[in-house]
């Protein structure tokens, strides 16, 4: 439990990263060293355990340590769905295991489906501006249904996409923007009802369009993680108040997932992002029963969904 303005509460976060050692791995095979420490050094980070289990037991001393209940763990390369499925597996009532998919390569379906079904993962996550694809293409339509099938859900990345390790380790982001606008998931959220989408950041710079689409699709969840420094491409820069307060007008209290972006360690879990989105809500006089929805009680309901066979403990 946390303490929050409304007092103790079960606080879940829908975002955050795993960074595993195969991720900092893949990093380093695209960076062209195999010396791993060393490159994790150079970003003052720690150096990731040799185990996932390991990392697991790292993640729940800082989950501990802060009182989060449970928290997302991302896959943040593709091809990295096992270390996710590791650390659920070794604490399987403290993660939730959602994986990066590249649908332009592979064979993304029966990858997915084998996510879901055989590693115990939650939400597969799309990044169409890293791999440069469209999500209203046909062809990743059969993954919304797996998604639906699983009862598990899909995370697609919109607006600016930054990946600040890439940018750190000098490794090229050949991403394109193009592919980022949230109003290219409206006809897929419609024709995928029983499918749920989340949308990250707000939007991430596309807030009128997150909105537009949010308020349309009943199935599209939205995140509030990280800083959301987009607000900086707006004029006049809205405050954090403003934006939140538009975000409960629009798309209400029972669609906003609290998230921080946590992902490296000895950093770990964000709590002034915490704070500071507690603050803003407060100042917006949300209730209590608004609140728990917002910082758990909605992830919680959207990992296990009614009438699924495989609900959670
Ligand atoms: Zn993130």
């Amino acid at each position: 439990m946390m303490r929050t303005p409304w007092g103790q509460m079960t606080v879940e976060d829908s975002h955050a990263h795993l960074f595993s050692r195969s991720f900092f791995e893949g990093l380093a095979r695209q960076r062209k060293t195999e010396d791993v420490d060393s490159m994790v050094a150079e970003l003052g980070w720690d150096p990731p355990p040799r185990s996932n289990a390991e990392l697991a037991s790292r993640w729940t001393e800082e989950l501990d340590g802060h009182g989060v209940a449970r928290s997302v763990l991302m896959a943040s390369l593709p091809g990295d769905e096992a270390a996710a499925s590791d650390v659920v597996r070794a604490f399987p009532d403290r993660f939730y295991g959602f994986f990066m998919l590249d649908p332009t390569s592979g064979d993304p379906i029966p990858r997915a489906r084998r996510a879901f079904r055989d590693l115990g993962l939650q939400g597969l996550c799309l990044f169409p501006a890293m791999q440069r694809f469209s999500v209203r293409d046909e062809a990743l339509w059969p993954l919304y249904e797996v998604a639906a099938e699983a009862g598990r859900v899909v995370f697609v990345h919109t607006g600016v996409l930054t990946v600040g390790v890439r940018a750190r380790l000098g490794l090229p982001s050949r991403f394109d923007m193009s592919y980022s606008n949230p109003l290219d998931l409206h006809r897929v959220a419609l024709e995928h009802p029983e499918t749920t989408f989340i949308v990250p950041h707000l939007g991430a710079g596309f807030f009128r369009e997150t909105l537009m689409l949010a308020s349309l699709a009943p199935n599209v969840y939205v995140d509030t993680s990280s800083s959301n420094s987009w607000r900086r491409f707006l004029t006049p820069t809205p405050t954090l108040e403003e934006v939140f307060g538009r975000a409960l007008d629009v798309v209400g209290c029972g669609r906003l997932l609290f998230g921080t972006d946590s992902s490296f360690f000895p950093r770990g879990w964000r709590r002034g992002i915490f704070e500071t989105q507690c603050e803003t809500l407060r100042r917006l006089g949300i209730t209590t029963e608004e609140a728990a929805e917002i910082f758990g009680g909605n992830l919680a309901r959207i990992m296990r969904p009614a009438g699924r066979a495989k609900a959670g403990p």
